[in-house]
């Protein structure tokens, strides 16, 4: 099984666009979208959801009022600041936007007031797309732990992709170098970062890079919208060199990109062009570097 993950050091270059435009022309690869806190390949995609499942991404402590004897004791020690008194009744309440699942006021409660019980995150979705199968997820809004939902993402993909005789898992990684994107990228065939001409571009690629050394993921780099900034394009040129790093090719700022994604449609699908035949051709240089047929 092989995976390809789609990352970029930033929000906003692209990754997700050119993950969909892979996934068009792999035909029948699985997709992972790993980008859950804010999915957008899915509303590209159009996923049918044919299962679902509740994602917990740990406990949460939730104090019962009737046993609590507003001792004070949770409040003191809690060190995310997590808990306060409720004045409606003069008891101790957990704010579980706070709580960071440590524990401590739960075994530290003298009355055994402090339930401690997985909680619902989000959920994780099966869905057939026109493309292949697709496997997503929702996260609440504030919910943590996504690098755990990620990992379930990847496992999930790969058995749908075992059980259908797929060889190829792509995933729309997570913006920036944080838990998530370490999730996604762990033991990936070939890590391809997106990037575009921006100070900041450059910044966060080479951040990425350097993850990707550290954890031995072989990867390869894209240049998006390289014609908006000929100078920092060439800038990133030269920082690939040094950090002998392949750039596999450069696709210009094509408005193409916007109206496809309103319409639906990847850009392969929206209209034939000089962008699509240059993302025709990174694919074929992609395909060769992980090794598979189609
Ligand atoms: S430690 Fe237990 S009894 Fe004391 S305030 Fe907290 S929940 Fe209530
Ligand atoms: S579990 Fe930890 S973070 Fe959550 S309320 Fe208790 S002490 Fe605070």
């Amino acid at each position: 099984m092989k995976e390809l993950v789609v990352v970029s050091g930033k929000g906003g270059t692209g990754k997700t666009s050119i993950t969909a435009a892979f996934a068009t022309i792999a035909k029948g690869a699985v997709i992972a979208d790993c980008d859950v806190d804010a999915p957008d390949i899915p509303l590209i995609l159009e996923p049918s959801i044919r299962s679902r499942e509740d994602f917990s991404g740990g406990k949460k402590a939730k104090i019962i009022p009737e046993n609590c004897t507003a001792c004070g004791i949770c409040q003191s020690i809690c060190r995310f600041d997590a808990i306060s008194i409720d004045k409606s009744n003069g008891k101790y309440r957990v704010d579980p936007t706070l709580c960071d699942s440590c524990g401590v006021c739960v075994w530290n409660c003298p009355e055994n007031a402090i339930e401690f019980n997985p909680v619902i995150n989000g959920e994780l979705f099966v869905s057939e797309t026109r493309v292949g199968y697709m496997v997503h997820a929702h996260l609440g809004i504030a919910e943590e732990n996504s690098g755990k939902l990620v990992t379930l993402i990847r496992e999930k993909a790969k058995k749908i992709a075992k059980e259908n005789g797929k060889e190829l898992v792509i995933i729309d990684g997570p913006p920036g170098i944080g838990c998530p994107v370490i999730a996604s990228m762990s033991n990936a065939t070939l890590a391809l970062a997106v990037t575009e001409p921006t100070t900041s571009g450059e910044f966060d690629l080479v951040r990425i890079i350097e993850l990707t050394k550290n954890m031995s993921v072989p990867a390869v780099v894209v240049i998006n919208k390289w014609d908006i900034n000929k100078e920092v394009t060439e800038n990133i040129e030269k920082t690939l060199k040094k950090l002998n790093v392949p750039l596999i090719g450069k696709i210009p700022y094509d408005r193409a990109f916007t109206e496809a994604q309103i319409h639906k449609k990847s850009i392969i699908e929206f209209a034939e062009s000089t962008t699509t035949k240059t993302i025709k051709n990174l694919w074929k240089i992609v395909r060769e570097k992980i090794e598979i047929e189609n």
